[in-house]
């Protein structure tokens, strides 16, 4: 398909701010994409609509990315991946786009606008987020930006965009199944390829001090240091989707079905959510490949895609149409009701923060849970249920289970800080997207997980002394690094 037009669905795009004029009259000044939640040059509906905004007026286009000093917690574990990808990302830019990509630090609402103003924009193109911030955020800029800048925003992590997979807050994967598979047929389409825009920016980007900057976020993050095995970046992403050695849908696909509730077989697991949390791969991209596989395990593709987009679509769903979608409040009635009936029930452990984040708890289990996630940084899928669920029965009530899994799941996790962390723990503690159960202590009517039930399911001997295995590894190559840190300080001394 020809550059100048490669087309994004109408209903992808939402106009946040009409500037003043006719809607349809040309761009005077360049397209400037804010690029957030889709970090990735390949496959990003985001870019291909400011490229084709850019082209159809001859205006020059640039990506602006923002660094907060802080977001909901990142340490160096998740601010290093993001911007090890995003250095990656800026060399490839350079080298196949001749986009230029300016990099700002602060808040995006004074820093955005300011930029806007300085090259004299006429549209200002974002990727979506259901978070509140990044909705607040965009408030704001609709509110700083002259009346001559639009803003539309376009949904590049969904593949049916939020708004129209559904127009309301759903209750679960059933009632939103079926909305969604109806507008695969039109949105779960291939992507036009991407050329260098028509009309170069003149102005220079300036350069980006990567090693500084990386250096900066390690320091003030080092209380939850980086991960060695999940390289960062597209390409290592789709590796880990399609390479020839261990690509997922190329060497692991065939047991996805029967093993991923199994945490003995981690590698069952795509191993996707770290590239699809900062948007370092498409979901679509990820979604279209799988289903070229489908004729050889179409079990397994189908569990996949079920998980990639009903269940993932829902989690944004959920944060998009619920604004208490991390706090007790965002829970059912039924929910909330049962809940409020357990709080004062007699717990037979109750642990404070702290003893959970040491993994100090009489549950082996669940130590090695804990420990999986703060050493090796993703947790397997199946404990997250059992770990998120056994915090509210140690808990003084489920505010505090919610906030206290809330917490440990962002800091730690890789893929923290996600609708899909929010929803894991509302579905864990609240019942959220789930239905009641038998009614019981602590838990009401919230489906119950319990050690003995863990046991008839799973080697739970075997996954206690495979996570022991990965943290002494995890540590003794932390031990190693700091040692030789301290001799190439020596060195330089
Ligand atoms: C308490 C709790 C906390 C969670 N926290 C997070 C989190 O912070 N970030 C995160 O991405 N996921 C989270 N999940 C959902 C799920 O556990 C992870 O997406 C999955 O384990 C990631 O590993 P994977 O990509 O190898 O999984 P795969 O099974 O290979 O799944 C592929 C993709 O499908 C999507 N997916 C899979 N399971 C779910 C689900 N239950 N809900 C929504 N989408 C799903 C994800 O995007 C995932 O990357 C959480 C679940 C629970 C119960």
């Amino acid at each position: 398909m020809s550059s100048a037009i490669p087309s994004v669905h109408p209903g992808r795009v939402r106009v946040l701010k009409q500037a003043l004029g006719p809607s349809d009259q040309k761009l005077v000044g360049p397209v400037v994409y804010w690029m957030f939640r889709d970090q990735r040059l390949r496959d990003n509906w985001a870019l291909i609509h400011a490229v084709d905004q850019a082209n159809k007026s001859n205006v020059p286009v640039a990506i602006a990315f923002n660094l907060f000093d802080q977001f909901k917690g990142a340490k160096a574990r998740q601010f290093g991946f993001m911007l090890r990808g995003l250095q990656k990302l800026y060399f490839d830019l350079q080298e196949r786009l001749s986009i230029p990509f300016f990099l700002f630090q602060g808040e995006a609402v004074d820093t955005i606008p300011n930029f806007l103003r300085e090259c004299e924009a006429s549209l200002l193109v974002t990727d979506f987020s259901p978070l509140r911030e990044v909705r607040q955020w965009k408030d704001e800029l609709c509110k700083r930006v002259s009346e001559s800048v639009s803003i539309h925003e376009v949904d590049a992590h969904n593949i049916v965009p939020v708004w129209l997979a559904s127009d309301k807050l759903e209750y679960s994967a059933r009632t939103i199944r079926g909305k969604i598979n109806k507008q695969l047929p039109e949105y779960l389409i291939d992507f036009p390829k991407l050329d260098p825009p028509k009309k170069e920016w003149v102005s220079s980007s300036g350069s980006v001090d990567w090693g500084d900057l990386i250096a900066d976020v390690l320091r003030k993050g080092a209380e939850v240091p980086e991960l060695e095995w999940c390289e960062p970046g597209e390409q290592a992403a789709m590796e880990v989707l399609m390479g020839d050695k261990k690509g997922f849908l190329t060497t692991r696909l065939k047991n996805y079905s029967s093993d991923r509730n199994n945490p003995m077989k981690p590698k069952a697991l795509s191993g996707l959510s770290p590239y699809l949390h900062f948007g370092q791969i498409s979901a679509q991209r990820c979604a279209l490949e799988a289903r070229k596989v489908r004729k050889l395990y179409p079990q397994a593709v189908d569990v996949f895609l079920e998980e990639l987009i009903v269940r993932r679509e829902l989690a944004d769903n959920f944060c998009f149409y619920q604004p208490h979608y991390d706090s007790l409040q965002g829970a059912w009635e039924w929910a909330r009701k049962t809940l409020t009936d357990h709080t004062s029930d007699k717990r037979e452990h109750v642990y404070t923060r702290k003893q959970l984040e040491k993994a100090q708890t009489v549950d082996p289990l669940w130590n090695a849970s804990q420990l999986e996630m703060v050493h090796y940084g993703k947790m397997h899928g199946f404990m997250r249920m059992y770990w998120a669920k056994k915090i509210l029965e140690w808990t003084s009530g489920p505010e505090e289970a919610i906030a206290t899994s809330i917490y440990l799941n962002d800091k730690y996790q890789i893929d923290g800080r996600d609708p899909n962390g929010y929803v894991g723990c509302m579905w864990s503690i609240c019942g959220v997207h789930d239905q009641g159960w038998r009614e019981r202590p602590v838990f009401g009517k919230i489906r119950y997980m319990n050690f003995a039930g863990c046991k008839r399911k799973f080697d739970v001997d075997g996954y206690i002394a495979y996570v022991k295995r990965v943290v002494g590894e995890c540590k003794k190559r932390k031990a190693q690094a700091l040692i030789d840190d301290t001799k190439a300080k020596l060195l330089h001394s």
